[in-house]
């Protein structure tokens, strides 16, 4: 086994200022392509404290990322650090100072002296062109092993691993090409039942296969790979195949598209448009929808509503309707969906209305209720659910829901 190490730098991240995405992206993205993250470290600012960890890391590893500390400023020392303990020089090169020219120039402003510190890379190294922000990402083959220094800003640093950094270690065979394992990722079934139905078919390969399962939030993913390289990309696919068939509808997609793209490309075949209105999710719904690229295409737009002032405006929900069965109803997830295709110029209407804390008002319904309503050009349908927990996972999952049955 390849033995890989992350190391994380920047104070923010150990003062909880900024959540450490990396260690996610680093540890997902390897796995899919069969490594395990050994080890990731994250560590502060201070010179130091990077050398220490550095020399620690280095002589264990095969490979060494470092994300953070490459920027301008007086806070980013990574380069200087890590060139002292490798005992490398550091060279001024021209062509990254004409790139971060460049960059300025697109934006219209004028580039201060310290962004030449970014200039400075190891004098045997390559430089990892950044084509999203100012400093360029550098590799470095030494000691019989990879160190890949990388910005910290994820939307810097991720399509320079995936587009560079990945295809180099696959040429080098220190990570797989291809997918290491094949997922099912499936929607509306709990974790044991999924397990149930599908452990039949995985017994007949016995030790052959590896299965593992990991639930987020209404959706459950099902991985399954081979042990020891016993069976081809090929036959996994089958077995996905065959539990795809076994699990119908449940199947969400196979691999790693979420929901919101699931239902994106179901619209985007029929040429149809989905518009949404929401209380209680809070605009998570529009949000999902709204990160897939071309949004504009499928989707028409969200109303988030909190007050029946606001249902009845904006939706056009009937008075009456709202004092007899209340905003937490299904007559009134109905309306709203409704109201949302109509008001909107969309074929498909999504409406979630929940969790409030109206255990008093019409319908009385205890914390944590829900109602989802589609209003489809063929009919509308209501569906009642039940979230208590925390509000933040009950969005989540009142989202998840929704997705999943305007795709069903
Ligand atoms: P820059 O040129 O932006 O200064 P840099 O390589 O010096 O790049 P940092 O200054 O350490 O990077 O971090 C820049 C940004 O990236 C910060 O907003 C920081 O919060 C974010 N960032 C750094 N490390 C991580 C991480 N592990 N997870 C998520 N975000 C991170
Ligand atoms: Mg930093």
């Amino acid at each position: 086994q390849v033995h890989y190490e992350l190391l994380t730098i920047g104070d923010e991240l150990l003062l909880g200022l900024t959540t450490n995405t990396h260690l996610a992206f680093f540890g997902q993205q390897l796995g899919r392509r069969g490594v395990t993250l050994q080890r990731c470290v994250t560590v502060t600012d201070d010179a130091e404290a990077i050398a220490r960890q550095f020399r620690e890391t280095w002589p264990r590893s095969d490979v060494v990322f470092t994300t953070g500390g490459l920027g301008p400023t007086c806070d980013d020392r990574t380069r200087e650090v890590l060139a002292a303990v490798l005992g490398q020089k550091l060279v001024f090169d021209a062509a990254i100072e004409h790139a971060i020219q460049e960059r300025f120039a697109v934006f219209g402003r004028k580039m201060t002296p310290n962004n030449l510190k970014q200039a400075y890379r190891f004098e045997r190294c390559e430089v990892l062109p950044n084509p999203n922000g100012t400093a360029p990402g550098l590799w470095v083959e030494q000691d019989g092993r990879v160190l890949c220094m990388l910005p910290g800003p994820p939307n810097e640093m991720q399509p320079m691993v995936l587009d560079q950094v990945f295809p180099k270690l696959a040429k080098m065979g220190l990570l797989l090409e291809r997918e290491a394992y094949v997922q099912i990722r499936t929607a509306g079934v709990g974790e044991s039942a999924l397990e149930t139905k599908l452990q039949p078919i995985f017994d007949r390969y016995g030790g052959a296969l590896n299965v593992a399962y990991c639930a987020h939030l209404g959706m459950v993913d099902c991985r399954i790979s081979s042990a020891n390289e016993g069976l081809s990309a090929a036959q996994l696919e089958v077995i996905a195949r065959e539990c795809g068939r076994l699990l119908g509808e449940d199947v969400a997609t196979y691999g790693h598209d979420s929901l919101a793209k699931v239902v994106s490309e179901l619209l985007r075949v029929q040429d149809k448009r989905l518009a949404v209105a929401e209380t209680g999710t809070g605009g998570l719904l529009a949000s999902a929808l709204n990160e897939i690229s071309g949004a504009c295409k499928f989707f028409a737009g969200g109303v988030v509503c909190c007050s029946n002032d606001a249902r009845m405006e904006l939706l056009e929900v009937p008075e009456c309707l709202l004092l007899q069965h209340g905003a937490v109803s299904a007559e009134c997830a109905v309306a709203m969906a409704t109201g949302a295709a109509e008001r909107l110029g969309a074929d498909y209407g999504l409406a979630v209305t929940g969790f409030g804390s109206e255990t008093t008002g019409p319908g009385g319904n205890p914390v944590g209720t829900t109602f989802i309503a589609l209003h489809a050009p063929h009919g509308v349908w209501s569906k009642k659910l039940n979230y208590p927990g925390s509000r933040s996972t009950a969005r989540i999952r009142a989202v998840h829901a929704a997705l999943d049955w305007l795709r069903r």
